[in-house]
């Protein structure tokens, strides 16, 4: 049979699908690829405007602010960037050979006076619109009077395998497809309480239990724990996964989905080369 994949919830950062006539070996390999190959735009390189900044009105600021630069940085580095995977070359691997040009690089300016808060809205690229971060409103910094930040950022391809600011998509995970049988010679049901699943997925209906959303089910057993001995059986499907992640916005989760199983692919056919030389 070959693998299937029945989509029940496709949101922009969100999706939740079933894997079916699959492994567990390979529901991992594509929660991993997820977590580890899949790459995404993040700041890489920050500089930082020294000494005084003039401000239009000539009034005289300081190029200080409460936190250390490396704490700006960072927190720049983790700001969520617009990715077009597409268009960008990874900086070691561009024709620049690393110099850093429009094929690998996404420089951003952030140039802000105190007294207020710079928000992750404030970051201009330079260049493109379509690189404004859509997350606007992540607070990097409060300026005090007299403060002033001016700071150069320049973004660039990576993966979660570098640094985790690199890594699109969040908690990827999956789960055995659950099912669950009563057997009604054991289970006497006025006296089965159904509230004992923490999932509310059981209903009495003609003194039956009915599961309403066997997805939701977390194979938690609490069920089978709550009946006499043999009367639910609990059990998750190791050919069926119900798998699901979010991404941080840099690439919309069907994005992520099919780069991942692209880089798969790839490897899988560099192994097969190998092997075929043999
Ligand atoms: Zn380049």
């Amino acid at each position: 049979m070959p693998m299937d994949a029945d989509f029940r919830e496709v949101r922009e950062n969100y999706i939740r699908f079933v894997l079916t006539d699959a492994a567990p070996q390979v529901a991992n390999s594509i929660r991993r690829t997820l977590l580890a190959d899949v790459p995404k735009m993040a700041v890489h390189n920050v500089e930082f405007h020294l000494g005084p900044i003039m401000g239009e009105d000539g009034t005289e600021y300081e190029s200080v602010t409460p936190l250390f630069d490396e704490m700006i940085a960072h927190r720049l580095g983790l700001i969520p960037l617009p990715t077009y995977l597409d268009e960008f070359n990874f900086r070691s691997e561009c024709t620049c050979k690393g110099e850093g040009c429009p094929s690998c690089t996404v420089m951003y300016s952030l140039n802000k006076k105190g007294p207020c808060t710079v928000y992750s809205g404030d970051m201009e690229p330079l260049g493109s619109d379509k690189f404004r971060v859509k997350d606007e409103f992540i607070p990097i910094v409060k300026l005090g009077q007299n403060q002033a930040v001016l700071v150069y950022a320049t973004a660039e391809l990576g993966s979660g395998r570098q640094h985790a600011k690199f890594q699109a998509v969040q908690a990827p995970g999956y789960r055995y497809y659950p099912s669950l049988k009563f057997n009604y010679d054991k289970l006497d049901v006025s006296k089965f309480d159904v509230n004992c699943c923490p999932e509310r997925i059981l209903e009495k209906r003609d003194s039956k239990i009915v599961v309403t959303d066997v997805e939701k089910c977390t194979l938690c057993k609490a069920c089978a724990d709550a009946a006499p001995k043999g009367a639910v059986e609990v059990k998750g499907d190791d050919t069926r996964f119900v798998m699901q992640f979010e991404t941080d916005g840099s690439l919309t989760a069907a994005q992520a989905l099919s780069k991942s199983l692209e880089l798969l692919e790839k490897k899988s056919v560099e192994l097969l080369a190998l092997v075929s030389s043999l």
